[in-house]
């Protein structure tokens, strides 16, 4: 066993046995897609011998492998980038050798910044391309992602790719446009763990969260759910919330599926949206005397009259 291994699995075990708090830094909470959400401790949990999730950042998680450690995006800010490269080193001094990004959303990639230089960046192949626009046109608006040029994906994948690195073997899989255009979810077969990125997120009346301005469908996003249904796995990680069980990701899809097709016999039938949305439940109201929010995202269902309506679905 090398140095490093064995320095690895000591620490390793100091952090077997609860989640480590990180203390408090740069409000790392976020919500799908940005929203911020106040200060909360960023805190890791071991999923598996070599995969941990970082709690309270959107998306993070990485995986130590033999010589280095692939990380799985970056939080949403240099602060809180930065955090995950330090809670990266609490549990092993091998250096960051590479990142996959899971989609392109600033909570998962604006963090970039606070990372070595010299990485393997892996992203979807329209990631790349949303990304180098951004670059390209100097857009530092709120949608821009601030990704320094720098750090452009210097490897990208279009559907599929089977890869080893650092000893972890993984695959690389997008089906279709979902979440964003751009969705790319890791597949450890050997631990038998999916990272979905935000292609599932749990927070949105248990429906799809779809970004139809960054080229999502609802149509891709029930194919890419039925791909990860597919995968012989028996954990899955999903943005915004961390190990999640089948069962509810299978309701998720179930619900998806249902509502696609309810809003599409009300839309069939000249109804509006505000009716078509009473009639699915979707947005669901507030409670009895709590005051309705504003919604960051559009609902689901108006994510489907909008596809009906400009003949995408
Ligand atoms: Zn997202």
């Amino acid at each position: 066993m090398s140095k490093s291994l064995f320095i690895g699995a000591v620490l390793f075990s100091s952090v077997t046995l609860a989640a480590v708090s990180l203390g408090q830094g740069p409000p790392p909470g976020a919500g799908p897609g940005g929203a911020p959400r106040g200060p909360r401790p960023i805190t890791l949990e071991q999923l598996t011998p070599n995969v941990y999730w970082v709690h309270n950042v959107g998306f993070g998680a990485f995986i130590v492998g033999d010589k280095g450690v692939i990380v799985i995006d970056t939080g949403g800010s240099p602060g809180v980038g930065k955090q995950i490269v330090d809670a990266v080193a609490k549990v092993t001094p091998l250096p960051i050798t590479t990142l996959i990004l899971s989609h392109d959303d600033a909570d998962h990639v604006d963090g970039i910044a606070a990372f070595p230089s010299g990485m393997e960046i892996i992203a979807q192949e329209n990631s790349k391309k949303f990304i180098a626009d951004a670059i390209a046109s100097g857009d530092t608006g709120p949608e821009a992602p601030k990704v320094p040029a720098a750090y452009l994906p210097n490897h990208t994948v279009a559907k599929r790719e089977v890869r080893t690195i650092d000893g972890v073997k993984l695959e690389l899989l997008h089906w279709a446009p979902a979440h964003t255009n751009a969705d790319l979810v890791v597949y450890l077969p050997d631990q038998k763990l999916v990272l979905l990125g935000d292609l599932l997120v749990m927070d949105q009346h248990d429906l799809p969260l779809i970004h139809m301005e960054k080229g999502g469908t609802s149509k891709g996003w029930i194919e890419s759910v039925k791909g990860v249904l597919a995968l012989d796995a028996t954990k899955y990680v999903v943005g915004h919330e961390g190990v999640v069980g089948r069962d509810g990701i299978e309701k998720q899809l179930q619900a998806a599926v249902a509502e696609r097709e309810k809003v599409k016999q009300l839309y069939d039938k000249g109804m509006s949206l505000a009716d078509i949305q009473a009639a699915v439940g979707d947005p669901i109201p507030p409670p009895p005397g709590v005051k309705a929010s504003p919604a960051h995202f559009p609902p689901y269902s108006e994510v489907l009259y909008t596809e009906l309506k400009e003949g995408k679905y």
